[in-house]
């Protein structure tokens, strides 16, 4: 992966775009949670495939899939936004929610299941809370139940978020 673009402000959040080696673009982003300080809630959101295959009408990475992004890439992605912070791997941080996204829908990356139990491999980070973003599509019951493990063995008491998204464009059913 390459860094190929990153803009916004440190008091609020930052976009980056990288490229892979293959040539596929990635976005991924650290925000945080005004008034919140760094110290108190740190938000990292990666992407985990290359567009994605759902194809969701409100989404700009709907329209292509190229593939999933690999455990590497995902941590590339991680430690693109920590290491200039966090130099020595340990993030003081109360809340680090570290929030598998977009691009793509994660439960099609089972990838996504290692980047949580390996996250500790590389960084100290007490704060550690892995948060899914899902629309639980047809086929996602194997990622979902090792997720569920997952957490049950590793995140439990309230270090753990899976948000449920249901997208329509029919105003009958908002
Ligand atoms: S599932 Fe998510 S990432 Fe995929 S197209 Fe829909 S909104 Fe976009």
């Amino acid at each position: 992966m390459k860094l190929i673009s990153q803009q916004g402000r440190e008091d609020l959040a930052i976009v980056y775009v990288a490229r892979s080696e293959g040539g596929n673009l990635v976005e991924f982003v650290e925000s945080l949670h005004p008034p919140k300080p760094r110290e108190e809630k740190w938000i990292l959101t990666i992407s985990t495939l290359y567009g994605c295959p759902v194809n969701c009408t409100i989404c700009d990475a709907g329209p292509f899939y190229l593939g999933r992004i690999s455990k590497e890439g995902m941590f590339w992605q991680l430690d693109k936004m920590i290491s200039g912070k966090y130099p020595d791997e340990h993030i003081p941080v109360k809340q680090l929610k570290v929030h598998f996204t977009r691009m793509g829908e994660p439960t099609f990356n089972m990838a996504v299941l290692d980047v949580i139990k390996e996250f500790d491999w590389y960084w100290k980070a007490p704060g550690f809370m892995p948060s899914i973003s899902t629309i639980a599509p047809r086929g996602s019951e194997k990622f979902l139940d090792e997720l569920i493990s997952l957490k049950n063995e590793k995140f439990m008491n309230g270090r753990f978020q899976l948000q449920f998204s249901i997208h329509t464009t029919d105003s009958k059913k908002t």
